[in-house]
């Protein structure tokens, strides 16, 4: 078999440029020729795993299928490339210091002094080839968190140098980086890409190709400059301009000839023309819908996009199955009271109640799932979203006023929601929580059951707490069921109410699912809901018609 090639890809200048895309669409382009592609990240914070972090300092955190909670890059590498990513693809820091620390105490490096060189960029290469050594992929793709000069990132980038010493033509390195326009003078400046360029080569890395995030083109006088400066061929300049959208960047590479200078530069033969009528197909439904509907996304990290990376695109997926254009209305739930609630969700076609931790914004979240079972708006909940259902449903249609999530109120003395028996040993918060896929059979005559058409699924899980069924009967006579049951631990994972025309929530998280080519069945049959059950919107003074 020929050897695994590796590409890497680094930052310059600033963060933010959207190496994660940029990573994403030069693996769809190596795919769509035929190739089999992986994409890892390495980030070099010093926590073990982002399922640490308030979702404000990096976002979202992706559960891939094996558990592991993840870079939410990951979820972009999926969503292009439908295919699943495992622990392998996200190492930190972290998990590099924990394996080579663990390896000292069991006495691995028996009678050495161990070091940043060469114990930890020996973990970090050993973590990179990994993937390559599964025998599953042709090319790895890795991208390197934070920025070049970054004290932090150093023994990756010296870890990159030594691969390529070592390997030589079976590796690339793409350096992203920003070429900012000064409105004042008219020009795009190329000096801080030239510093970003010079700080990497004194590492001993020369990038092979250089991505230049511009707003205005870059004129051909431009990229012989930059090339020139930077040491790398002319048609290795790729231009990369803000697009309308994530999903334009494939394209936008294609015409750079990303895929082809790197498949060079591999000595790697071109296969085929990148076949991406399904991608083309997708891009053209979604800058042409032929509707237009609002959803209320109703989360507690809203001021923070990203924290809702997976449900927000997840959206756009579902928009694009039903030929919609979905926008998003990002409604803050501790702004949900009982003055406001009515007024704030009063013009949206459905209604999502997001995941989350910690009591802060319950209360908005359970006005909001009022206001969706009263008023018959379509309501999707997701985890934390489906155990506010329930209070809500168990306050209001059940009389049990105390009803409540034992997250929130330790000792109520009606906990519906509780913590799974396997959790209340659990005292070290990293990577304990019930976490990756689960089956999950479901009822027939269900929304749920007629939106997977199968009786036997399997989604990603991420949380601490369950249903209670002790409840259940109680639940189920009001009319609300369980319609996905776990098959071997019976923990509720969907319910639904019946007198209403789409009221569903999940244990598990859908989100993480749903990629380009198979938008998640729950979303386009919520976002479905949302277009059948349009009515017109009660504006102050006159019916909008929608
Ligand atoms: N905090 C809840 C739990 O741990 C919900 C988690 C979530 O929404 N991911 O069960």
């Amino acid at each position: 078999m020929a050897n695994v090639k590796y590409i890497f890809v680094t930052g310059g200048v600033t963060s933010s440029l959207g190496k994660g895309i940029i990573s994403s669409s030069l693996a769809k382009l190596l795919q769509a020729r035929g190739y089999s592609v992986t994409i890892q990240k390495l980030d070099p914070y010093i926590n073990v795993d982002p399922g640490t972090l308030n979702p404000y300092e990096h976002g979202e955190c992706f559960v891939t299928e094996d558990g592991a909670e993840t870079d939410l890059d990951l979820g972009h590498y999926e969503r292009f490339l439908n295919v699943n990513c495992s622990q392998a693809n996200n190492v930190t820091t972290g998990r590099i210091y924990q394996n080579v620390i663990s390896k000292e105490r069991k006495g691995e490096y028996l009678g050495h002094t161990v070091q940043v060189i060469p114990h930890i960029t020996d973990e970090i290469k050993r973590c990179v080839k990994l993937l390559g050594e599964t025998g599953d992929y042709e090319i790895i793709i890795t991208e390197i968190g934070g920025t070049v000069g970054d004290i932090e990132s150093l023994p990756y980038i010296e870890a990159v140098r030594q691969i390529e010493w070592e390997m030589g033509s079976d590796c690339a390195v793409i350096h992203l980086t920003l070429i900012p326009y000064l409105s004042a003078t008219g020009e795009l400046k190329t000096k801080p890409t030239q510093h970003s360029v010079k700080a990497l080569r004194e590492t001993g890395v020369q990038p092979d190709v250089l991505v230049c995030r511009t707003e205005k083109p870059l004129t051909s006088e431009l990229r012989r400059k930059l090339a020139l400066f930077c040491n790398v061929k002319k048609e290795a300049v790729i231009e990369s301009i803000d697009v309308e959208t994530i999903y334009d960047v494939p394209l936008m590479m294609q015409k750079e000839h990303l895929d082809k200078v790197v498949l060079d530069k591999l000595k790697l033969p071109a296969r085929q023309e990148p076949e991406l009528n399904h991608w083309n197909e997708f891009l053209s439904k979604l800058k042409n819908p032929t509707s237009e509907i609002r959803i209320g996304l109703v989360g507690k990290y809203i001021e923070l996009k990203d924290a809702y990376k997976s449900i927000s695109e997840a959206l756009i997926h579902a928009g694009v199955s039903n030929e919609a254009n979905v926008k998003i209305s990002w409604i803050h739930s501790e702004k949900l009271n009982a003055d406001t609630y009515q007024d704030s969700l009063k013009m949206l076609h459905g209604i999502l109640v997001a995941p989350g931790f910690g009591d802060r914004g319950i209360d908005g979240k359970l006005y909001a799932v009022k206001y969706a079972r009263e008023n018959n708006i379509p309501f999707f909940g997701i985890c934390l979203g489906m155990q506010c259902a329930m209070i809500e449903f168990a306050k209001s249609k059940l009389n049990l006023e105390e009803a409540h999530s034992t997250e929130f109120i330790e000792t109520t003395r009606v906990p519906i929601i509780d913590l799974m028996e396997e959790q209340k040993k659990v005292t070290s918060k990293g990577g304990t929580m019930r976490l990756g896929a689960y089956d999950c059979e479901l009822k027939k005559d269900s929304l749920a059951h007629k939106a997977y058409g199968a009786s036997t699924i399997s989604e990603r899980h991420r949380h601490r707490y369950e249903v209670n069924n002790k409840y259940l009967n109680e639940f189920e006579k009001a009319g609300l069921t369980a319609t996905g049951i776990n098959p071997e631990s019976k923990l509720v994972e969907i319910i639904e109410i019946k007198d209403h025309p789409w009221f569903v929530a999940v244990q598990f998280h859908p989100e993480y699912k749903s990629t380009v080519e198979k938008p998640h069945p729950l979303f386009v049959h919520f976002v479905k809901a949302a277009i059948d059950n349009r009515q017109p919107i009660k504006s102050k003074n006159s019916v909008v018609a929608v």
